[in-house]
């Protein structure tokens, strides 16, 4: 009868236990541990701010525009130009269709991860710079280039991809006109004091998944013919795409602002 109750009571000492542990009465990790260089946590500091909760989206499909990770900023789902501030841009089957000028976003932004979906012509038409030109300009400044760069060749820093005028991309991952393509875009503005830059804009890209930039260092502001240089202006600038008098679709934009996600 002794040994039951005390293998009893085992029992109850073993079943309060996780219990205990769901209450987070048991440390996630450890402070005996070394300072992590440079910084005030241990290391598996379980004190440490814990990542906040983002539920991914979906990849898109050729036949439908996959969804945004819960905490994007959509600019365009497909229905309505309400973020845009040109309104002669055709919205037409999810996508808006370049027109009549530049597409800019009303909102400005900082330091940002970019996702926008294009496509270039069916109709195939024109050569080098004339084939399904277009292009994504960050803060309405500093163009990545969109072209139709499926078997037409063009001078290289001005292909599908390339920081237009500055570096041409690491490599041609062009679809066939008509299919969508994406961008993923990591931008870091620059920085400036009066006419100084104090930090230059960096880039990184990834066209259809494969990297075209990584962390790039920008040369400057876009230029024509021109060598790029860096023009002081304000801390943040919109999104914009290029009206070069080719119809290039644009679907399923959104941007994640990265200020405060550094680690503390
Ligand atoms: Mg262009």
């Amino acid at each position: 009868m002794q040994f039951s109750l005390i293998t009893s009571l085992v029992l109850m000492a073993a079943a309060a236990f996780p219990l205990v542990a769901e209450e987070g009465k048991k440390p996630l990790g450890y402070q005996d541990t070394p300072l992590v260089p440079g910084l005030q946590w241990h290391v598996h500091d379980g004190e440490r701010p814990q990542p906040r909760v983002v539920t991914p989206g979906t990849f898109s499909t050729q036949d439908q525009p996959g969804k945004p990770p819960s905490d994007a900023i959509v600019l365009f789902d497909g229905t309505d130009l309400s973020k845009w501030q040109n309104q002669g841009w055709k919205v037409e089957d999810g996508a808006m269709i370049a027109t009549k000028g530049q597409q800019v976003s009303v909102e400005k932004f900082g330091d940002i991860q970019l996702h926008i979906e294009w496509t270039s012509p069916t109709e195939i038409k024109g050569t080098g710079q004339g084939r399904g030109n277009s292009g994504v300009f960050l803060m309405g400044i500093y163009e990545l280039q969109v072209l139709d760069c499926f078997e037409n060749q063009t001078y290289p820093d001005g292909q599908a991809g390339a920081i237009y005028g500055s570096y041409p991309p690491l490599v041609n991952a062009c679809r066939k006109p008509g299919e969508w393509q994406t961008y993923d875009v990591v931008w870091e503005c620059p920085t400036f004091e009066g006419d100084k830059v104090v930090k230059p804009a960096f880039i990184t890209v990834f066209h259809n998944g494969v990297l075209l930039h990584n962390r790039k260092e920008l040369l400057g502001r876009t230029n024509h013919k021109k060598a790029a240089a860096y023009t002081p202006h304000e801390a943040t600038g919109p999104i914009s795409m290029q009206d070069h008098g080719n119809p290039v679709r644009y679907r399923n934009i959104w941007v994640r602002p990265l200020k405060g996600y550094d680690q503390p």
